[in-house]
């Protein structure tokens, strides 16, 4: 395993970094849910994490690794989605500054998130400038250390920590299910999920309309797509990590994909049954699940509800005609 990113004691290191400071979220039990699926569901809550989302675990994971002059100089990332309020409120817990880097046409909300957890949004035009330009500029000038959002050791480890605290609640599962844009979440929770239980079966769920991941499996190789149309926007990524990919060759029994209207139909029952506000990103796992996408009669499972950051009005909008 010594060719992989990431081992299981990574895992384990991050957790011991992130006890009192994370949250140990819930693991959700639902008897619709299980009548429905005719399995056993556990859902693992990060929709409840800080910020939202799983990425506070990914962030704050990496922040703390950081050397003295690292930490004098700050942090930089680009984002405009979950990792960028998980950067800024992991450096202002260590008291460091950071730059988050953000189209100038990104929802209001956000952008304004961003800035309550203290970072400086520095906004760029997605049509005439080039962030990845900027950013190197921005970085060198002022010395900012650059967390990508999944393609980096302690972000994927800090990820795991999810699957960690899953199978320390409720012990062996018979198959892993997990949301999957880059891959860092995948990466790391298949990380625990092979060194705890080598026959639980682990399946990343991305949408229909991206499925890149599924083609880079199936094809050895890093496949790059254009962004893809979905409403799942945390995983509207064009490719896998040059990290990300081996853990998941290696660890990862199948990918499967889901569309957006299955999506919206596990928001509505997510909310409507489980009394719980999740994304529709954070949904993906969960509607392979309830969807049969993924065999999982007669199983003990584990679901990653990945995240619960989407604007009240687009929600109500998205869940009006959904059954639940
Ligand atoms: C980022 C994100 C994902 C995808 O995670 P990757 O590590 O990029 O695969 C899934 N769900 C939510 C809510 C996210 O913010």
């Amino acid at each position: 395993m010594s060719n992989l990113a990431i081992d299981y004691d990574d895992v384990v290191a991050a957790h011991r970094r992130l006890a009192g400071v994370a949250h140990h979220t819930p693991v959700l039990r639902s008897t619709t849910a299980d009548e429905r699926s005719g399995a056993s569901l556990h859902f693992k809550a990060e929709h409840l994490q800080r910020i939202g989302a799983f990425k506070f675990r990914g962030g704050y994971n990496a922040i703390s690794q950081f050397d003295r002059d690292q930490k004098a100089a700050g942090v930089i990332a680009f984002s405009s989605g979950n990792h960028a309020q998980a950067i800024a409120l992991s450096a202002r817990l260590h008291g460091i500054r950071a730059v988050i880097v953000m189209p100038e046409d990104a929802p209001a909300i956000k952008i304004a998130a961003t800035r309550g957890y203290g970072a400086e949004v520095v906004l760029y035009d997605r049509y005439t400038q080039d962030r990845e330009a900027l950013g190197r500029e921005l970085a060198e000038a002022e010395g900012l250390t650059l967390i990508p959002p999944f393609n980096h050791p302690h972000v994927m480890a800090g990820q795991g920590t999810a699957a960690k605290e899953l199978f320390d609640d409720v012990g062996e599962l018979d198959t892993l299910i997990v949301p999957l844009g880059g891959g860092g979440l995948l990466s790391g929770c298949a990380t625990v999920a092979r060194a705890r239980y080598p026959s639980c079966r682990i399946i990343g769920v991305e949408p229909e309309a991206g499925n890149d991941a599924q083609r880079s499996l199936a094809s050895g190789e890093i496949v790059s797509i254009a962004t893809p149309r979905t409403i799942a926007d945390g995983a509207q990524t064009q490719a896998l990590g040059s990290l990300t990919l081996p853990v998941l060759q290696q660890c990862v029994d199948e990918i499967v994909t889901v569309t957006d209207a299955e999506l919206v139909d596990t928001m509505g029952f997510l909310a409507g049954r489980m009394k719980q506000f999740v994304e529709p990103t954070g949904c993906l796992a969960a509607a392979a699940a309830l969807s049969g996408r993924v065999a999982v009669e007669g199983l003990r499972v584990g679901v990653i509800l990945s995240g619960g950051n989407v604007d009240l009005n687009r929600f109500a909008e998205l869940t009006r005609d959904a059954q639940s």
